[in-house]
């Protein structure tokens, strides 16, 4: 360990540069593999554990050096492509993606398949050379190389409009139950088929957009995993974001021209003093709404200032041990809410403004109208704790009446038999 720790400090101590451009840092950070130092060096890491992977981080944040970024793509979708991917597709995706040039979203979620996502009806089919099962005039206007044509609309999908990959799931066989008939893909964002609008949430914000895909091209090369087995796919992806749902940023272009030093002190100011609505951050922001408004004597704040420093200590503890990702994630969403609630009751009035000129920059106005959204993203709380129920305390499965069931029978969304 400590020669980790010792060949780290160096590496980091020769070749961090704060006036380069964060996107030339990232490049080198991730051919250097002490970026993502639990990757397999054939793939931009150093194949360490995840302890001596900890050791490599305490040493980055020591030199004051910009860490990897933490986008979508190379939290979530990186890791994926390396359990799921084919050589071809990490060769193609992985170094774009961890450095910061190509922005990811997660095409999953539909009108009619939220929290019951294994019903989603987008539909791919294959056409091309020797692919049997395409109607006369599919295949009459199959194109020629072997590739899947994709129809259908996808539904809250994070950053969307400036994503240019999506990781799709859709649906490849309708005449097996639903689990069974889906397929992940890498699309491309930038294609005549794909119809990416934004949506804006009470913030006043355009974070989402719905996708609608109209003979979109896939290449049969960009099958993610097997086919017809997307929904591990699925599963892994919601269990990895669940696990590090306050890790990853907003799904927005990374600022890959910025000095590389001014992007790092962003990042020390946003442990020090940024608060988000997941907790990051909550001990400073409560210090500094106390510091603002007062109320430290207050014995029912400082009761409830307790009641958020345990759950904090408890979403510590979740991260450290690796409990299941679905109990971490809903730590989180309690975490949130206490912390809502608690910078309310703390600003009073103030916390109902934001702008630059609002107490705090107005964290508490948009912490407060962002803090719903948690308990929905990657799983609602009522899902997540059926998972826990059925998952990790071993509870009885909930009734389920489509088990067995082809898709092609069940009504979902609008589907109509
Ligand atoms: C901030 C944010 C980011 C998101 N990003 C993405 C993204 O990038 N890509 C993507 O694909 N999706 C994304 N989503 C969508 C998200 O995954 C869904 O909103 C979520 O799964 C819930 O689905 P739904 O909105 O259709 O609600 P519904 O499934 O319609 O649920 C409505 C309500 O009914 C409850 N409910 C439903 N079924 C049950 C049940 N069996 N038992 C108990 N209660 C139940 C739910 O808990 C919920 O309260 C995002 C959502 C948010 C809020």
């Amino acid at each position: 360990m400590n020669d980790v720790r010792a060949a780290a400090r160096a590496w980091f101590a020769a070749n961090w540069r704060p006036d380069i451009p964060l996107g030339e840092w990232w490049e080198l950070l991730a051919w250097s593999g002490w970026g993502f130092p639990a990757w397999d060096t054939a793939w931009f890491g150093k194949g360490l554990p995840a302890s001596a992977a900890a050791a490599v981080e305490e040493e980055r944040r020591r030199a004051g050096a910009a860490g990897p970024p933490t986008t979508l793509g190379a939290k979530v979708i990186a890791p994926l492509l390396l359990e799921f991917g084919t050589d071809e597709q990490k060769r193609r995706y992985l170094l774009p993606t961890i450095a910061g040039r190509a922005v990811w979203c997660e095409l999953f979620s539909e009108p009619g398949a939220g929290s019951d996502l294994a019903s989603l009806a987008a539909r791919a089919v294959r056409h091309g050379r020797g692919v049997r099962g395409a109607s006369a005039s599919e295949a009459s206007a199959s194109p020629p190389e072997d590739e899947w044509v994709v129809n259908g609309q996808k539904v809250w999908s994070s950053g969307a409009t400036v994503a240019r990959w999506g990781l799709l799931a859709a649906r490849t066989d309708p005449d097996v139950p639903k689990r069974r008939g889906i397929t992940c893909f890498v699309l491309d964002m930038e294609q005549p088929g794909v119809d990416a609008r934004p949506l804006r949430t009470m913030t006043g914000e355009e974070r989402f957009g719905e996708v609608f895909l109209t003979d979109a091209r896939i290449s049969h090369g960009d099958v993610v995993g097997d086919v017809g087995d997307g929904w591990t796919v699925v599963r892994a992806t919601l269990a990895l974001e669940r696990g590090i749902i306050g890790g990853i940023s907003e799904n927005l272009p990374p600022p890959v021209d910025v000095p590389a030093g001014t992007f790092a002190a962003h990042e020390q100011a946003g442990r020090q003093r940024g608060a988000t609505m997941m907790g990051t951050g909550a001990r400073s922001l409560v210090s500094a709404l106390l510091e603002r408004f007062g109320g430290a004597d207050d014995p029912v704040l400082r009761q409830e200032i307790a009641r958020l420093y345990v759950l904090l200590e408890a979403s510590r503890a979740a991260s450290r041990r690796r409990v299941d990702p679905s109990v971490a994630k809903l730590v989180t969403s309690e975490v949130t809410r206490t912390l809502r609630d608690l910078a309310m009751r703390i600003a009073g009035l103030h916390g109902t403004l934001d702008g630059p000129d609002a107490p705090l920059a107005g964290v508490v106005a948009r912490m407060f109208l962002t803090s719903p959204s948690i308990s929905l993203m990657t799983g609602t709380d009522e899902i997540l704790r059926t998972v826990v129920g059925e998952r990790v305390l071993g509870l009885p499965r909930e009734p389920a009446v489509d088990e067995g069931v082809p898709w092609r029978e069940l009504r979902v969304g609008t589907q109509r038999r």
